[in-house]
């Protein structure tokens, strides 16, 4: 036994713990747990616990079924707001084995862990810091009828007497309570639309700290008697919730992004890496918008109509909120970062950080050169001038955006052939069973038509 793992064990027997759950996620990003007893852990350290891979999504077929859960306990962590039956439960994340003990294909950790490896061989560390948005519902209809914000305000606005001040204030003791650093949190846009943004960390750390956040937020929501939402888009003509993602490659202590003597301070490995994460935004797209819903968040908007920032057409710009990939005003040295914008707060944090690590590597392995950025407002160029510049416009809807993923060698080789094929398939039918569908927008156009 190591001694991340006798920690575990002291902890829980000197704080009465009754139940830690073990954590891993499934291909489309959703958590599952598995409960145990403290007294199995020193077991479960040893020998992993059992389960049915096949009954979880993207995991395995019948006849292979036989999975590990193997606990991480560097991601050990008590939750002391949560009601075991002494008050407290405990966490760790596991790592998803075969039965011969290989770390299994199918888990998205380990799709992860695989890209920050071969980025580790060329030097570097990946950080990643997410802007999460989401919605505070009064509740959710599951009959599809359009829900209720919890409140009416806007950006940045202090709503007094409101439940999102409160519910802000608790989720985000809650989080740093359990070790997730905040930098920032808002009311955004839409009404009932929340912004909460992690400091940032290691991309298998944010990863894990995503999923925890998921889980927090909705817990705390619940605490209030409202409810919170991920889904990308769940009001027509309100904003969607993006979860725009900040990256940075370090070499050591150094940030490889940064360099003095660039007019952008931007060095050579950043630019060769936005320009990977340009050339095969088509690819993973479907990755990082993984949802038939994710393309109403990413439709062009021009002026007068527009009610959100959320990018449609590929290029790169300096403070260019109408970009796909921004380049941050430049402050301190270490914190020089690309920010993409597509991506949305209901992706699959393992898998998005994957491919978009794995494109910006392939930029720096190639030595793609960064086309110049767009100052102006993209959105406004016509069609013709969109061209002439180059800005390719991101897959329409989940259809196309499979369509272009799965004709990409880079997104292939990131997840590896398993999640890739499973990935394909589950995204296919979702498409075909929502393209069947017969909308309310429909009926209500066509119904008296003609
Ligand atoms: N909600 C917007 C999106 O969908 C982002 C708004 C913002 O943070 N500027 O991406
Ligand atoms: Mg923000
Ligand atoms: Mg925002
Ligand atoms: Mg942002």
């Amino acid at each position: 036994m190591d001694r991340q793992q006798e920690f575990v064990l002291r902890t829980l027997e000197e704080r009465d713990i009754r139940f830690v759950r073990l954590w891993f996620t499934d291909v489309l990003g959703t958590l599952k747990s598995v409960s145990v007893a403290p007294a199995e852990l020193e077991s479960a350290f040893d020998e992993g616990i059992g389960f049915d891979g096949s009954a979880i999504e993207g995991f395995a077929r019948v006849f292979e079924s036989d999975m590990i859960a193997m606990p991480d306990p560097t991601t050990f962590q008590v939750f002391p707001f949560e009601g075991g039956v002494s008050g407290e439960s405990a966490r760790m994340f596991c790592d998803v084995l075969l039965p011969d003990r290989t770390p299994s294909w199918a888990d998205p950790r380990h799709v992860l862990r695989r890209m920050l490896s071969r980025a580790a061989e060329k030097g570097f560390t990946f950080y990643t810091h997410p802007e999460i948005e989401f919605f505070l519902l009064e509740d959710r209809p599951n009959d599809g009828s359009v829900p209720v914000p919890v409140d009416a305000g806007g950006y940045f606005d202090h709503t007094t007497h409101a439940v999102a001040r409160d519910f802000r204030r608790q989720a985000v003791l809650a989080l740093e309570r359990i070790g997730i650093s905040v930098e920032f949190s808002h009311h955004e846009v839409a009404p009932g639309q929340q912004e909460i943004d992690l400091r940032y960390a290691d991309a298998l750390t944010t990863a894990d700290n995503i999923m925890t956040f998921r889980h927090v937020v909705k817990e705390v929501a619940l605490s209030h008697g409202v409810q919170a939402t991920f889904m990308p888009k769940p009001f027509t003509d309100q904003p969607g919730s993006g979860m725009h993602t900040h990256l940075s490659l370090f070499e050591g202590e150094r940030n490889a992004f940064h360099d003095a003597s660039d007019p952008m301070k931007l060095s050579k490995v950043a630019r060769a890496f936005i320009a990977g994460l340009l050339v095969h935004a088509r690819e993973y797209t479907a990755v990082t918008n993984q949802w038939v819903n994710s393309y109403k968040r990413l439709f062009p908007q021009a002026l007068p109509d527009r009610i959100t920032e959320s990018p449609a057409y590929v290029c790169w710009g300096h403070l260019n909120r109408s970009a796909l990939v921004r380049v941050p005003a430049y402050g301190k040295p270490n914190s020089a970062r690309v920010e993409v914008r597509s991506i949305d707060s209901a992706a699959n944090p393992y898998l998005a950080f994957a491919v978009m690590l794995g494109a910006g590597l392939k930029g720096i392995e190639e030595g793609y050169e960064l086309p110049p950025g767009a100052e102006d407002d993209v959105w406004a160029l016509s069609n013709a001038e969109r061209k002439a510049a180059g800005y390719e416009t991101l897959p329409e809807n989940l259809s196309e955006a499979i369509d272009v993923m799965a004709g990409s060698e880079l997104v292939a080789e990131v997840l590896g052939e398993h999640v890739f094929d499973y990935f394909l398939r589950n995204k296919r039918a979702e498409w075909e069973q929502y393209r069947r569908e017969v909308t309310p927008y429909e009926r209500e156009r066509y119904l008296g038509a003609l």
